[in-house]
């Protein structure tokens, strides 16, 4: 069965006035009106504990969106159990029907569901509609059907056979269960990191970031009506140690797709390290970190081009990407002009709460990340090295807000020019705008990331000359853009050095790690 490459999904923009928005406004509404009750899915069941844990919304902690149930060691060995029963028949099944499942997956969300599960993204992790839709609705219909699509790609591929020699590569599902660890900001990684690896015949234990409950309920939710069959894909909310714990030390481990922090990421590969007689194979460990995203620009800049990719890079979603833009390096000649356009632009972003869709600025995801992020600008507010030159207020009194903040800074090694902070804060540098070649230096050493980053040039030998000397700085290079909102099936992302295993989201490249090959002869 040939799946052919799928146009990317059409982004909705809910003008004023527009149907579109009408419906999301609704939703939104509805949403309120209802109490969430969500469960875990576990063998296809729904099951509850007697830990209830609240929902708020992040810019709005007073009010009470519902609640979810968390499991513990009983839960994950169940949905561990109910990964290994599913398997044989999930394996089974044809590859037809099994793409099935995920093409319908993508066309209810597209048609059914958009505007609820859009308002789940907006409620639940304080996305505005526009970041909203590129994620739950776009992204995630894109990572689907794409996925789809390379995955009959990889299963047409078969060595040669000559006379009395018939080949066959059999492209089998790795043996034992996967683990999908999911994280808050993007729903469509949510919901990528389980599906992809079960569309190659993998069963998976789904545990989600608590702050992503909502919006992963409705991913189950869909998935069951497009007809997953029970226990394919298992989803628990659990606390991270207590999963660690059990799963790392499951003879039947067989591999992680994980999206969260370098920090988690190296625990985790070392305790699998640790484990490794346990296991019947060695398990695949496939994950996206961190970034420290630069935005380097040359002399010969666009000064606009250079303040939209900075405004847009550094401060939309409040800057909780791990591609977000978070040190720029800019060239004294046109530095001047730059942040006056830039502290133009972002002196005009509203912040608020996700109903009011004027808002640009929404909340950041909870209380621990606001009082990190608030400690950075403490920090930079007290050091006389340093002057920040727009927002520095935050206040936790009604939501997590954090007003987009740009610090400048005179030491290229300063620290929030060099550590991940993962909130809506941009460090600038001014260099010796005759010196590009030593400031690439700088922008390839300072950081231990390599996720995405950006040079900004009209010229093309500058444009050479970076492209070149920043080789490995980033998995994801972009000229005269932004260095966020990777497409899928456009710029495949992910990077290498400490943002990951750069197994390349919603490619061939990440499908083949779930897929473990036979290769078969038979001779005549
Ligand atoms: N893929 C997203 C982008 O290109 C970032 C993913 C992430 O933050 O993990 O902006």
């Amino acid at each position: 069965f040939n799946y052919p490459q799928p146009a990317n999904e059409p982004v909705q923009h809910y003008a004023p006035g527009s149907p579109e928005r009408a419906a999301l406004k609704k939703a939104l509404s509805d949403a309120r009106q209802t109490t969430l009750d969500i469960p875990m899915v576990i063998g296809g069941e729904f099951v509850k504990t007697a830990k209830k844990v609240s929902i708020h919304p992040p810019h709005e902690i007073g009010h009470t969106l519902g609640h979810y149930y968390e499991g513990g060691e009983q839960e994950i060995n169940a949905a561990i159990d109910a990964a290994l029963q599913a398997k044989e028949s999930w394996e089974n099944m044809s590859w037809e029907d099994r793409a099935g499942i995920f093409l319908k997956t993508a066309d209810l969300i597209a048609t059914k569901y958009r505007y609820q599960f859009n308002a789940a993204t907006m409620l639940g992790q304080s996305k505005n509609a526009y970041q909203a839709e590129i994620d739950s609705a776009c992204e995630l219909i894109d990572f689907l059907r794409y996925n789809v699509h390379f995955l009959s790609e990889i299963y047409r591929q078969q060595p040669v056979s000559s006379p009395g020699v018939h080949n066959r590569t059999e492209w089998r599902a790795l043996e034992g269960f996967v683990l999908a660890l999911t994280p808050f900001n993007f729903t469509a990684i949510a919901g990528n990191l389980p599906t992809s690896a079960a569309m190659c015949g993998n069963t998976v234990v789904w545990k989600v970031s608590n702050t992503q409950v909502y919006s992963a309920s409705w991913i189950m939710k869909i998935l069951m009506e497009a007809g997953l069959p029970a226990g394919v894909i298992n989803l628990v909310f659990v606390p991270g140690s207590t999963l660690g714990k059990v799963v790392f030390s499951h003879p039947d481990f067989a591999g992680i797709h994980f999206t969260g922090s370098s920090g988690v990421f190296n625990e985790i590969w070392k305790t699998i390290g640790a484990n490794m007689q346990v296991y019947k194979t060695y398990p695949r460990i496939v994950g996206e970190t961190g970034g420290k995203d630069f935005v380097m620009v040359h002399k010969s800049a666009d000064v606009a081009v250079t303040a939209t990719a900075l405004a847009r890079g550094a401060f939309e979603f409040q800057g909780q990407k791990c591609s977000a833009a978070s040190r720029a390096y800019l060239p004294s000649n046109i530095a001047e002009d730059i942040k006056a356009k830039l502290l133009e632009m972002v002196q005009s972003f509203k912040m608020g709460g996700v109903e009011d869709f004027g808002n640009f600025i929404n909340a950041v995801i909870d209380e621990k990340s606001f009082d990190k992020i608030a400690a950075y600008i403490d920090s930079a507010s007290n050091d006389e090295k340093v002057k920040i030159i727009a927002g520095g207020k935050y206040d936790k009194s009604k939501g997590y807000f954090i007003e987009p903040t740009i610090i400048e800074t005179s030491d290229p090694e300063y620290v929030t020019m060099c550590e991940e902070i993962f909130g809506p804060v941009l460090t600038i540098y001014v260099y010796d705008a005759d010196k590009f070649e030593e400031t690439l230096k700088l922008v390839n050493g300072t950081s231990p990331y390599a996720l995405t980053g950006s040079i900004i040039a009209r010229d093309r030998d500058a444009i050479a000359l970076a492209t070149s000397k920043l080789r490995h700085a980033a998995g994801n290079f972009y000229i005269n853009d932004k260095p966020t909102g990777a497409v899928v099936g456009q710029q495949p992302f992910g990077g290498a050095r400490a943002s990951g295993t750069n197994d390349k989201a919603g490619s061939m490249i990440n499908l083949y790690r779930w897929l473990s090959a036979r290769t078969i002869k038979e001779t005549f």
